[in-house]
């Protein structure tokens, strides 16, 4: 692959990658959204990083932000791959541990409760795929997989939970399923790395124990994207 595009929702998790990388930022470049895109080159192939980007003086997480950075990258920089790079929660009873790097099998949307018949509870969950070579790399390079569960909250209410066990939902973010969503209208394949900060049945305060284990999930996630591009680079 020629053209890896990252999209990460904070400056904070991939910091250690953009400097590991000496990437460079292009300001401007998707002007007047908030996204910003660093760049690099790294065995033959362009890497690329596009945060959500800011407003009102904090990083842009969750789904709306997520997909105008898929849609722009995408019509801007027609990668061969989207990367979605990010932190999660993850569940004990599933095998997670902090700082331990998933690569997703699927992603879901866990907070969409829409009535109707089949088809719209089809949507609502959304089930996307991920890039078919996904489960021989994650054999390959040894990590375990899990299926990317997405809302717009950071916390988990009790409706949450009941669709994220009846869907299998097992590393919980705010982005993962919109990048699918976009990415699948484009035919985009999407790798998804996902590193636990905290876990949704721990017993912890979620947002204390994000903070607390950011950095060092952040590092785990360097190293992760480090060696998926190595293989990426390779095919
Ligand atoms: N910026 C805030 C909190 C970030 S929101 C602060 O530090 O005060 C959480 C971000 O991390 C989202 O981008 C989401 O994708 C990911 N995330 C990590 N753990 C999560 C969880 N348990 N549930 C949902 N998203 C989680």
């Amino acid at each position: 692959m020629e053209k890896i595009c990252f999209i990460v929702a904070m400056r904070a998790e991939v910091k250690p990658f953009i400097e590991e990388y000496g990437m460079v930022e292009e300001p401007g470049f998707f002007a007047p959204l908030p996204c910003q895109l660093y760049k690099a080159e790294k065995n033959g192939c362009q890497l690329f990083v596009v945060l959500n980007g800011q407003q009102h003086g904090s990083d842009l997480v969750g789904c709306e932000a997520a997909s105008v950075a898929t849609n722009v990258a995408i019509q801007r920089l027609d990668p061969d791959i989207i990367v979605n790079s990010g932190t999660c929660g993850g569940f004990r009873s599933e095998g997670a541990e902090i700082a331990k790097v998933f690569i997703g099998n699927g992603a879901m949307f866990h907070d969409r409760r829409v009535p109707g018949d089949d088809e719209w509870s089809t949507q609502s969950i959304g089930n996307y795929s991920v890039w078919e070579g996904s489960a021989e790399m994650a054999a390959s390079l040894g990590f375990s997989m899990g299926k990317v569960t997405t809302g717009s909250s950071l916390d988990m209410q009790p409706c949450d939970l009941e669709v994220i066990k009846a869907n299998g939902g097992q590393l919980k973010d705010m982005e993962g399923a919109a990048i699918g969503f976009v990415a699948s209208l484009y035919g985009k394949p999407v790798l998804y790395i996902k590193s636990v900060t905290d876990l949704c049945d721990g017993g912890a305060e979620t947002i204390e124990e994000f903070r607390r284990n950011l950095h060092a999930a952040s590092l785990a996630l360097r190293e992760a994207d480090r060696r998926v591009i190595e293989y990426l680079s390779g095919l």
